[in-house]
């Protein structure tokens, strides 16, 4: 196992009614902004039981952050805190009103151009507002980790940072706000999830038991309920147990002490930013191509992750791995997610400006062993055409 240092402060509130515990969790006197998305939260009542819950405290509400969130909009919402002299953020929503509440937590207190923060990766962050989450949909695990990912649509670039100011105080876990996703965000939510697990697990070998045990129970969890959540979507146990699921998989946990490999995090980026295409749904073209790519770096990794998460056992080394990369294709599109770069109308030309993306945004160095170079991502990309 490699060093580490484990550290997570954020306070999980999980269950049935805990958005009223805001008010236990919220300063008595802050000058709160909530920060939502594109509606749903007001549709579906959840912002109305943050207001209740909030009582008199001073309220400003800034609405509108979209999924895979933009760098102007926020800088808005940093003028909104500015002028309200506000002093605690909540957001309520998903990964997207989470990770730009982080960067504008993070803007409010910088001087000079904000856009340094990305290119920086977080590391010119100094102090940051304080803010609590109500999380609308399992995904992400920004609910419970210090980065955040933010798309600056003039530049084209889709770019992370990190940053130990950022981790929420607290984050409202309630499975029964997940009972309104549309099926496609359900299916996002879980494939997402399923990802972050793989690139913290399926890397070089270190001796981890614990964290790969982990990994591989947080995996089978997704496999086995995934599918459930879309057939039935107001079962309590699955939904709860998936919402801790994708929590899990990205607050820290299964990641202290292994190598991690996130070139399909950085590789699915460059599709985003290309033409917006769903998170998830870019994750899902590049792993299994990724997987097939690397295999001979990922051998053992890859048979342990045959057994012991596919119960694949039989046969040659080769046809295990084949089996392994099947499987996790089709559970993908089992749960209605497409894993071809087609499929989202991505075609040569695109290759060739994700490719100059990788360069121009320095990913040049990707994988557990940085070792997968923007021309390798080219020979990917071929392959998941
Ligand atoms: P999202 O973009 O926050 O939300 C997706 C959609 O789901 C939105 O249209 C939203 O609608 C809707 N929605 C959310 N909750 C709902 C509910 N309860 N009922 C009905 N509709 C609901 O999704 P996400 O997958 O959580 O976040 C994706 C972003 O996170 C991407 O930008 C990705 O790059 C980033 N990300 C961050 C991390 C991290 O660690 N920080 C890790 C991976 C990915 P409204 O807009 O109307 O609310
Ligand atoms: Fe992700």
């Amino acid at each position: 196992m490699k060093n580490f240092t484990y550290h997570n402060p954020t306070r999980i509130l999980f269950g049935k009614g805990r958005i009223a515990d805001l008010d236990d969790h919220v300063p008595d006197n802050a000058r709160v902004l909530i920060l939502y998305g594109g509606g749903s939260a007001e549709r579906t009542g959840v912002l109305d039981q943050v207001r209740t819950a909030l009582g008199e405290r001073t309220i400003t509400e800034f609405g509108g952050i979209e999924p895979n969130p933009r760098y102007a909009t926020a800088m808005k919402a940093v003028d909104t805190a500015r002028q309200n002299d506000v002093d605690f953020l909540l957001a309520v929503g998903g990964g997207s009103v989470i990770d730009a509440t982080k960067f504008i937590a993070a803007a409010m207190y910088h001087d000079g151009d904000a856009w340094e923060i990305l290119t920086s990766h977080g590391s010119v962050v100094g102090k940051a507002a304080p803010f609590g989450t109500v999380l609308t949909i399992p995904a992400t695990g920004s609910e419970m980790n210090p980065g955040s990912v933010i798309t600056n649509e003039e530049k084209g670039a889709k770019l992370a940072f990190m940053n130990a100011h950022c981790y929420p105080q607290f984050s409202v876990l309630d499975p029964e706000v997940t009972f309104t996703l549309p099926e496609r965000q359900i299916a996002n939510g879980v494939a997402d999830a399923f990802v972050h697990i793989i690139e913290q697990y399926l890397t070089y070998p270190v001796d981890a038991r614990v964290q790969d045990g982990f990994a591989e129970t947080l995996l089978r969890t997704l496999i086995d309920l995934g599918p459930r959540a879309l057939r039935d979507p107001k079962n309590y146990e699955v939904r709860a147990n998936l919402m801790w699921t994708a929590t899990l998989a990205l607050n820290g946990l299964i990641g202290a002490g292994v190598p991690q490999d996130w070139s399909s995090h950085m590789i699915g980026h460059e599709i985003t930013a290309l033409n917006d295409t769903d998170h998830a749904r870019t994750l899902a073209v590049v792993l299994p191509a990724l997987m097939d790519d690397q295999r001979d770096r990922k051998t053992g990794k890859l048979l342990q992750y045959a057994a012991n998460v596919w119960n694949i056992n039989e046969g040659e080394d080769a046809t295990r791995i084949d089996a392994a990369i099947a499987a996790t294709r089709d559970f993908f599109e089992t749960m209605g997610i497409e894993t071809r770069l087609a499929d989202y109308g991505v075609g040569e030309a695109g290759i060739d400006h994700i490719v100059s993306a990788l360069k121009d945004h320095g990913m040049t160095e990707m994988g557990e062993h940085g070792a997968i170079t923007p021309e390798d991502a080219r020979r990917i990309l071929n392959a998941a055409a």
